[in-house]
This record gives C-alpha cells, structure tokens and sequence, in this order.
C-alpha cells in the first residue's frame, strides 16, 4: 500500500515538472511515506526526520505522509518544529497545496475516504507490477491493529473506476496487477442498478486485457475467502498460484483476543478447497508472537499451525502495543525478552518450510517475471509465480520481461536458474 502511494506521489509530482534525487541535500522537496502498524517503524521516522532536518538545504520543504502523519497528526510539528507539511493516507493529493504556499504550515488528517483517487492525476507510465488499490480503510477491528484509526473505514472503490486503473496499467506498462486493500477480498461494490461486484469480478475483468499475464491480490482476510473466489483460483489461469492469507496466531484463545476469525478447521478447510481446485497452490501468512496473554501452551499452537500449512514466504512479527487499540490495555503484556524468543522460534520453523519448498522446485520449469538486475550488475533477478526471488546470469541479448526458467539450485532465500531459449 505505500509503495503505491509513494508511486502516486512521484507521479503527481512530475506532472508539476519535478525529478526525482536520491541527494538529500540536492532536494527542494522531501517527502516521508510513512507506516505506523508497529512502533519501530514510528520510531524511525522520527530518527529519518532528525537525520533530513540536518542534510537538507534551509529552503528546502519538507514533511510526512501516511500512517505516522495521521497518528501524530500536529504534533509533529510539535516535535520536529521545522516540519513543512503532515498529511494523512488519504489527504496526500493536498501535497500541491504546500509547494504553492511555501511560508504556510500544512496539517490535513482527515478521513477524506476515496477523494484522493479522484484528484490524483492518471499514471502515464507504469512499473511491470502496477498496485492497484480496491478499497480504503478496514472494517475488521482486529485488537492489535491500528489501521481501522490511520485509514479509516472501509469503502470499496466503484467496479468501473478499478477497471479503468487497470486498463490504464496494461496501456502504460504493466504486466503483473496486485489488487490491494487491507481487507481486499472483502471488497464489495454495488452499483446503481444494484449490482454487485466482488474481487472475483475484479480479476475475470482484469485477465481479458492481454497485456496482464500475472495477477495477485493482498491481503487477505480468512473467513472473506468466499466459494467465488475459491473456484477462480481453478478457471483463472493468470491468478498466481499464491495467497496471502494471514492468521496471525494458532491458539483460538489468543485469536479470540485478537478479535480474529478462531476456528482453524474453518481456515483448514479453505486452504483443503483451494488446494483441491488449484493443487500446486502455497499459502503465505503473516505471524504475531507475544500478544497480550500468550503462554508457551498457545504459542507451540502457532508453531503446530506454521508446520501443518506449511506456509511460505510469510511475515513474523513482535507483537507491538499502539496507540487507539484494545490490546495495547489488555493485562498480561508480554515481555520483550519472551517474545523475542518466540519470535527466532517461529523464524526457524518458517525458514525451514521455505527451504524445503525452495529446495523442492528444483529441475522445475518456470514463467517469471523480471523485477531487477541484482547489485552486482552481472546477474537478473525474476519473480517466480509463487513470489520467490530467481537469479540467473544475464544473457548477452535483450530479454523480454517474462521468461521461462529452468530452476538449477535453490537456498532458504532464493532460487537460481537458467533462461530457457526459446525455439
Ligand atoms: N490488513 C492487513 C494489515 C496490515 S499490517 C493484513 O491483514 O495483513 C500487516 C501485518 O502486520 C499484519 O498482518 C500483522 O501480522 C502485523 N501487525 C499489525 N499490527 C501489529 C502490531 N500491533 N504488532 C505487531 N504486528 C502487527
């Protein structure tokens, strides 16, 4: 999601005729994309702002956007006093407003729901992986989260509107969509004829446009996993065989403390449905160790759960009280030191199923896609259909942005391969 607003931003900006520097002493503008879900991260913007306010020309203007924008709100200005603008997630298209008012301060953290969709000026050219968001905000109160307050409510954006970012994509460069939202596969659109549209609808609409050949979507909620979009798993051919569908901790004690869906037969039986229309298909998820209450009993659960799914590329994360969540003032906080423990636990275990799912793609043959070429400059770096990295050596020709290729060797972090000439 902020790599899509930050794209968003740049792009605004240049309609204004401005370029990009990595030089923060160069810049006119410095603009901080900032996420608030965990407080380290909170706590790096601070340290970022104190490091720019330092390096930055005097006239340069500078501020944040997102999350920590929203949380902090005038405060920060409080805190870092030089700061020229604090816009929230959705009041970013203001951005305009402080480049024309240099002497003013810029504070706007308003819910403004899908305004800014409708101010910010159209991409002209797009990444081969275009994010195009369906929906703001999330109506699901999970305790920990501090989304539902940074981004609000959940609205979904009209059919046709999503249609048309995605059209405009595949016009400018796309190949692969990411349909985005906190709560994507709940999207729910009813038109004025009473018609309505699903994230199932979204992806039939995207994969006519023959320039798309890859499509994914994140991040998922278990029990919005609807039969509709179960079955297009087994008819859409570009859906990646992948999914992102977080479940967070194995315990149902601790789900139930979360405020999240805590009947794992359910969520099995949702991965037995999609194995059964799509059988090479892998789950990923995301991970929270020492919430509120959690013993050793309920954390094993977590690690039971982990190996039973066998999840790839997932995330794990310390849980981190924040500000206007029920589970920052729930009793039983849990130290650091245990949760850091837990946490390397469940790393390992997470680890050594990607390992073993690295290791058992190789001799496979592979459509990816090409993201980079790696630091060296001497190899390209492709994204396979289940999201892993593939290196192969760059080849003296030109190469088209998805090839085919032959997975050689694997590790717990990548997979290295070969291009497969094409006859
Ligand atoms: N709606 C998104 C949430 C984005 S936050 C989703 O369902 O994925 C991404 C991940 O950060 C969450 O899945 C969760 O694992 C983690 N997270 C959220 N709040 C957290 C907190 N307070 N402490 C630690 N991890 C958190």
């Amino acid at each position: 999601m902020n790599v899509y607003d930050g794209q968003r931003i740049a792009a605004m900006l240049k309609t204004r005729g401005m370029v990009e520097t990595d030089n923060v002493a160069d810049a006119d503008l410095i603009i901080l994309n900032t996420c608030a879900v965990r407080e380290k991260a909170t706590n790096k913007v601070y340290s970022a702002l104190g490091r720019i306010r330092r390096a930055k020309k005097e006239s340069a203007l500078f501020g944040i956007v997102g999350c920590v924008a929203r949380e902090s709100g005038a405060d920060a200005f409080k805190r870092i006093p030089e700061l020229n603008f604090v816009l929230g997630p959705q009041s970013y298209h203001k951005l305009p407003e402080i480049i024309d008012n240099p002497d003013t301060k810029l504070l706007n953290i308003d819910l403004g729901g899908l305004e800014k969709f409708d101010e910010l000026p159209q991409m002209t050219q797009t990444p081969l992986v275009a994010y195009i968001p369906v929906q703001e905000g999330c109506n699901h109160c999970c305790t920990y989260c501090i989304v539902p307050y940074t981004r609000g409510r959940e609205i979904s954006r009209p059919f046709n509107d999503v249609i048309n970012d995605t059209i405009n994509a595949a016009n400018t460069g796309a190949i692969e969509i990411c349909f985005l939202g906190q709560n994507v596969n709940g999207y729910q659109y009813i038109d004025e004829n009473g018609t309505t549209y699903r994230l199932s609808d979204l992806i039939r609409a995207a994969a006519q446009l023959p320039e798309i050949q890859r499509i994914r979507f994140t991040s998922s909620y278990p029990t919005e996993m609807t039969d509709d979009l179960i079955e297009i798993f087994g008819t859409e051919k570009k859906l990646l065989p992948f999914l992102n569908m977080p479940i967070q901790s194995g315990s149902p004690r601790i789900l139930k403390l979360m405020n999240r869906p805590d009947d794992l037969n359910a969520y099995k039986t949702i991965v037995e449905k999609l194995k059964r229309v799509r059988p090479d298909i892998q789950i990923s998820s995301d991970f929270i160790v020492g919430f509120p209450d959690e013993t050793d009993e309920d954390f094993a659960e977590t690690l039971r759960i982990a190996r039973e799914i066998k999840y790839i590329n997932s995330y794990s994360f310390k849980y981190s009280p924040r500000p206007h969540t029920a589970a920052a003032l729930m009793k039983n906080q849990i130290s650091e030191q245990i949760k850091s423990v837990r946490l390397q636990k469940l790393d390992a275990q997470l680890n050594e199923n990607q390992r073993e799912f690295n290791m058992s793609c190789i001799g496979a043959e592979m459509l990816c896609l090409y993201e980079s070429a790696d630091k060296t400059g001497k190899n390209l770096v492709f994204r396979t259909p289940y999201m892993q990295q593939c290196i192969v050596a760059k080849p003296d020709q030109k190469i088209a942005s998805m090839q085919k290729i032959k997975i050689i060797d694997a590790n717990k972090s990548c997979l290295h391969g070969e291009i497969i000439k094409s006859e």
